[in-house]
């Protein structure tokens, strides 16, 4: 089965290395820092062979050219990503990546940029949603219109609610606060909050 390596990156980011055993392929999910991803896979003892970008913020593509230069992997990702490093292959909603024998789906799942993509690999019952959303909230809206980021939001909804989500960052602290003073009645979400809380003082992904 795929193996994912999550690892904290910047200040409030989370790396990705997606492992395929079988293959031996792997993939960098984003970029924010190159010299990080390249240690973490020495780590594993995983040679990266792909990066997916979800889209061309820097703290999601920034990482490509240090790494492409240090393995030769093959850079795929949105045609906005060229703004930071040109991709060796663009993808749109409805296309498919591989690694290995795993495929995944394409999804457009713009507003926070425009052309911000999602990957679902169904198989896997995983997707990864860069900051588009996240525990509690979802991206700011950078590029998009409402009614565009509603679309994408909707598209993640659709899949199977047995999916586990790849969030790129850690905020749900932050959207905590804000949901309980939006909702402040809500014990359920009071409940969530306090275990956030919990988890985070242990420095625990949420
Ligand atoms: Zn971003
Ligand atoms: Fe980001």
């Amino acid at each position: 089965m795929i193996q994912i390596h999550q690892f904290p990156c910047l200040s409030d980011n989370y790396g990705f290395l997606v492992h395929d055993p079988a293959s031996g392929e792997t993939t960098c999910i984003d970029t924010p820092d190159g010299k990080e991803y390249l240690k973490q896979a020495e780590g594993k003892g995983w040679t990266i062979s792909h990066i997916w970008n979800t889209h061309w913020h820097p703290d999601h593509a920034g990482g490509n050219e240090e790494i492409k230069a240090a393995t030769g992997c093959t850079v795929i990702g949105p045609a906005e990503v060229e703004k930071i490093a040109a991709p060796d292959i663009i993808i749109k909603h409805g296309d498919t990546v591989s690694l290995g024998a795993f495929t995944g789906d394409v999804i457009d799942v713009g507003g926070h940029t425009d052309g911000h993509i999602a990957i679902h690999i169904a198989e896997a019952g995983i997707a990864f949603v860069g900051d588009a959303v996240f525990a509690l909230g979802c991206g700011r809206m950078f590029e998009g219109t409402p009614d565009q980021f509603w679309a994408s939001l909707e598209r993640i909804k659709a899949l199977p609610p047995e999916t586990t989500l790849y969030c790129a960052h850690e905020y749900t602290q932050a959207n905590a606060k804000f949901a309980l003073h939006a909702d402040p009645g809500n014990s359920a979400l009071a409940d969530y909050a306090a275990e956030i809380d919990r988890k985070r003082a242990q420095e625990v992904p949420t």
